[in-house]
């Protein structure tokens, strides 16, 4: 188990159950598909594989079912060297799952049930308050309670930590929570949600970016897809490109950029630094299938 955390994700573990189809179903229709996967998923995991695999000391604060998809997903975390002090094992609700059908164009329709996740609250945070006051960064996603996630930044924030909230699954943040993160990193359909900006360039991620800094957040990180990100902080405003590569499915590139640039901070680089680190990693993610069996290690980046 890796103690002596710096990095304490407190977000949403799923499995994700797969079918490739030839062809959607229509309602009332039964089809065959084709094999069927199991994968380990959800944001807050995600990222706290990608951050551990990336060289991170991580904590993870989840709520999973006492099921079987519970068990395994604890023993994955557990296999990804992540601190689970702060997992618990609900006895109510099931595990979070995704039903996820693909056609053989490669499109989607996903079906999430968050179970325990919707059941991560304050109380478990109180418990396991000793993870969040051991951190130095924390990373929220939106998979699991809104209040829960307020709270976490709010009590972080207060004891003086990096506070990174990735917008995702877009969703209306309040004033307070605005007022109580470090960093924000939605990508560019997040930030049209959030700001109701179109990016189409520089210009305009600037203009969202400020959108995000007069509500108080002082570092904003908008994903640009194969473009790379835009940084915006007190001392820098520019895109920060990502490496070219061919690009083969982008499951969890965000996750994989937002897990590695908790790392990148972690261990004290300076922004500019970890957002070219965060693409590094999310680049490489795109040119593998799947959602954590793509992201990268440390020695993958030869950095
Ligand atoms: P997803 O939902 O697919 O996980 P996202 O929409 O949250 O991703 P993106 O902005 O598409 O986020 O991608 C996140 C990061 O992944 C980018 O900032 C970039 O570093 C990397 N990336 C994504 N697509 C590509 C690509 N085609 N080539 C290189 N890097 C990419």
């Amino acid at each position: 188990m890796n103690q002596g955390h710096k990095i304490l994700v407190v977000g949403s573990a799923n499995t994700d159950m797969v079918i490739r189809v030839e062809k959607f179903p229509a309602p009332g229709e039964t089809l065959s598909g084709h094999n069927f996967l199991l994968n380990a998923g959800g944001k807050g995991a995600n990222q706290a594989v990608a951050a551990a695999r990336l060289g991170g000391k991580v904590a993870m604060m989840a709520r999973l079912g006492n099921d079987l998809f519970g068990k395994q997903t604890i023993e994955n975390f557990k296999k990804e060297g992540l601190n689970v002090e702060g997992v618990v094992l609900d006895n109510k609700l099931p595990s979070g799952v995704a039903q996820i059908v693909v056609d053989k164009s490669g499109e989607n329709t996903i079906v999430v049930a968050g179970g325990s996740n919707l059941a991560l609250n304050t109380r478990q945070v109180n418990k396991y308050y000793s993870l969040v006051q051991e951190a130095e960064v924390i990373l929220l996603q939106l998979e699991v309670p809104m209040e829960t996630v307020l709270y976490v930044a709010q009590k972080a924030t207060g004891l003086g930590k990096k506070v990174i909230l990735n917008p995702a699954p877009a969703n209306k943040l309040s004033d307070k929570l605005y007022a109580s993160i470090y960093a924000i990193t939605p990508n560019e359909t997040e930030t049209k949600f959030l700001t109701g900006i179109n990016i189409t360039g520089e210009k305009s991620a600037q203009h969202a970016a400020d959108f995000f800094h007069d509500k108080g957040v002082k570092v904003v990180i908008i994903t640009l897809g194969a473009a790379g990100a835009f940084l915006s902080t007190p001392d820098y405003s520019g895109t920060i490109a990502t490496s070219e590569v061919e690009a083969v499915d982008t499951t969890a590139a965000g996750d994989t950029f937002n897990g590695a640039l908790a790392t990148a901070l972690s261990n004290k680089m300076d922004w500019e630094e970890a957002v070219a680190f965060a693409n590094k990693a999310a680049s490489l993610s795109v040119t593998k299938h799947g959602a954590q069996a793509s992201v990268p290690f440390l020695k993958d980046l030869n950095v």
